[in-house]
């Protein structure tokens, strides 16, 4: 017996592509298709009822006034309809029951119609029911209401149409039914796609329903039917592809001469295009002109979440957050996901870019997947009218948020399996100063609470004691912050170690200016010695006739093309160390002024000021120590300053060729450090800041 998806018991989700939970929403991507997907409108199912009523009454005088054609009145037609919508939605099959009626039709028989929409169909319900029921009239089919089956606004390429759904149904469960013929107004109206119509087929020859096409005079009594069935919808199904590719050709060459052929988005506006008088210039389908310009208010919201997100190292959370709360846009729907989006955008450096998507759908369940095309598919224009960031920005957005997403779930877990360390997505985005290590088990803490003010620190060794800790307890975040904060800014401007800085950094400058330069000239040579030898093999080899003696050549060259990757990789190396910086000594002045600007973003924003305090203490231990005579233990934070990375960091902020002579300096020095061989490392500064916990116990 033929197997259908959609019976009663699940017909209600049986065009949804996935299960539906108890919200009605889907799981996954594609559009919810309600029960109301394709129901015609109230006022026009009212309509339809009564065409009904009339166009019966004219046929079978017999059943006029009997329950089966009533008297038209406004409660029985909305009854009708409240049938009908009933139907619809719960996917059910009402039995016609002709008790007590006059036997004086031949055979009972299922009308199905279908409407697509205002443009592309010339007849409408009404016609084509009225079409439908003359038709059944003739070979003596009577038609009842509860038979009739209609999707409004759907396209015949969809087999999930819930009016049809219905229709198939009937014919299913003849036995129950007693449906016998299957008419509609002309075959179009059935299915424009040709695996459903082939479906249709084998249902029809199963149950031996009789399917007619009242306008085309298609009948599946005739031998040819099953191919003309097959044909008639695969013609359909050119004909709509063919529709297709017209609007697809369409689109292309608006987009081509500069037309709008999609939505700008946030950022941009639609604005009527005046002719030189002031009047608005219209198109050919008579509507006016638009042309799309940058919208001054959301461009400063949106260079302002891309410095939020490159400068103060904020998550595209919380720039949404923001953006929620400034009402941006007019939406408070800003999320995470739509942050991105944003900024994913070409059009914000002023280049459109078509056809990066299509829509493929699955035409069984109606599922819609958006998939991404081939960048050799993609269609592009200049725009520099449209552009909102500079490339540097949207460039500098681009490379944070997918640092900040490769450290997180899906991309960190691929990282970890290749045996990468992805990092840690909380240097993306810090929302504390101190990402404190325990000084337990030397695992970095985590925090165990953390929204509001009263951010805290846990170590998750600790509460079952992995590892031996036994560093219980939360540390609040504020009290870690301030400790760290008031001993180090106490230090750096302390006068021996801005001393002791300067000494140093003169020292390695020294070092720097005294460093050979031999070695790049050497390289140098060989490199040239090696290409001219690739260039007479080659030579040879548009002389030689042997074919065995090729390979020799071939295989010379291979490695000759070897020699010099490694020899110019080399050298790049030893240019790289052979830099030098822009300054041979520093003036203590000049250190007590980097430190002054360090310490005011220590004090400024914890997204700026995080990054530069982490390469200024590196890891901050946290330890408890119990101290003689005093009851509760002293929390104790532990690490080491060092200025030099530090200032880097601050410096890379800075454009290069500001008035500062020591731009780029520190920069210098901070990646310069490994090649100072045979100087022991310099003592760094330990230190320690001390500080009561109020919620530490032993
Ligand atoms: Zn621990």
């Amino acid at each position: 017996m033929f197997r259908f998806n959609n019976n009663a018991g699940q017909a209600g989700d049986g065009c949804l592509g996935s299960p539906v939970n108890s919200n009605g929403y889907r799981h996954g991507r594609g559009r919810l298709r309600g029960d109301d997907f394709g129901l015609t409108a109230r006022p026009s199912l009212l309509g339809l009822a009564r065409t009904y009523l009339e166009t019966q009454a004219r046929l079978w005088p017999e059943l006029a006034g009997t329950p089966a054609v009533p008297t038209i009145t406004d409660a029985v037609v909305e009854a009708m309809a409240d049938d009908f919508e009933r139907r619809f939605r719960i996917q059910l099959v009402d039995v016609f029951n002709p008790a007590g009626l006059r036997w004086v039709w031949t055979d009972i028989g299922l009308g199905y119609v279908r409407f697509s929409d205002e443009g592309s169909n010339p007849r409408s319900l009404d016609q084509q029911l009225i079409n439908v029921l003359q038709r059944a009239r003739h070979d003596g089919v009577f038609i009842p209401w509860h038979y009739v089956c209609a999707d409004y606004a759907v396209s015949g390429t969809l087999a999930c149409r819930r009016g049809y759904i219905v229709a198939k149904m009937l014919v299913e469960r003849r036995a129950e039914t007693g449906v016998a013929w299957f008419i509609i107004d002309d075959l179009g109206r059935m299915n424009r796609n040709m695996l459903e119509s082939l479906r249709l087929n084998e249902l029809v020859e199963a149950t031996q329903v009789r399917v007619i096409g009242a306008s085309d005079g298609f009948d599946s009594s005739n031998q040819q039917s099953k191919v003309m069935l097959a044909m008639m919808s695969s013609f359909n199904e050119v004909f709509i592809d063919q529709l297709k590719a017209k609007v697809h050709r369409g689109q292309s060459d608006t987009f081509k001469r500069g037309g709008i052929v999609q939505h700008p988005g946030f950022g941009y506006r639609l604005v009527d295009v005046l002719t030189p008088e002031g009047k608005p210039v219209l198109t050919r389908k008579n509507t006016i002109k638009k042309r799309v310009e940058v919208d001054p208010e959301a461009a400063e919201w949106i260079v302002r979440g891309a410095e939020m997100i490159v400068r103060d190292n904020r998550s595209p959370g919380a720039v949404a957050v923001v953006f929620n709360d400034n009402n941006v846009g007019g939406a408070r729907t800003w999320s995470s996901n739509r942050i991105r989006k944003l900024y994913a955008r070409e059009r914000l450096v002023g280049v459109e870019i078509f056809r990066r998507t299509k829509q493929v759908r699955d035409r069984d369940t109606g599922h819609v997947d958006v998939v991404q095309k081939d960048r050799a598919e993609w269609m592009t224009r200049e725009c520099p009218e449209m552009r909102i960031l500079s490339d540097e920005l949207a460039d500098a957005v681009k490379a944070k948020l997918n640092l900040g997403s490769m450290r997180f779930g899906k991309n960190a877990a691929e990282l970890r399996r290749n045996g990468k360390d992805p990092g840690r997505r909380a240097d993306v985005y810090p929302t504390v100063l101190v990402r404190p290590v325990c000084g337990g088990c030397g695992k970095p803490m985590a925090l165990s609470r953390s929204t509001g003010k009263y951010k805290s620190f846990v170590c998750l060794n600790s509460i079952h004691g992995g590892h031996g800790c036994r560093n219980k307890g939360n540390k609040s975040a504020r009290i870690i912050d301030e400790a760290v904060l008031k001993a180090v800014s106490a230090q750096i401007l302390d006068e021996g170690f801005i001393t002791d800085l300067t000494a140093e950094v003169n020292i390695r400058l020294a070092e720097t200016a005294r460093r050979p330069q031999d070695a790049a000239k050497k390289l140098e040579q060989e490199i040239a010695s090696r290409q001219r030898q690739v260039g007479r093999l080659t030579e040879r080899l548009e002389k030689v006739q042997d074919a065995g003696g090729l390979d020799t050549i071939f295989n010379k060259v291979a490695e000759l093309n070897r020699q010099l990757e490694a020899k110019r990789a080399e050298l790049k190396e030893e240019q790289r160390r052979n830099r030098r910086p822009p300054v041979t000594s520093v003036k203590e002045k000049d250190v007590v002024v980097a430190l002054t600007q360090l310490r005011e973003v220590l004090l400024s924003d914890v997204g700026r000021a995080a990054p530069v305090l982490q390469a200024l203490v590196g890891d901050v231990v946290i330890e408890s120590r119990q101290v003689e005579g005093q009851k509760r233990p002293e929390m104790v934070a532990r690490f080491t300053i060092d200025g030099i990375p530090a200032i880097a960091a601050l410096d890379r902020g800075k454009a290069a060729g500001a008035n500062d002579p020591t731009v780029g300096l520190w920069e210098f020095l901070n990646t310069d450090r490994w090649i100072m061989l045979g100087k022991a490392p310099r003592d760094p500064r330990d230190d320690v800041a001390r500080f009561r916990h109020p919620c530490c116990r032993p």
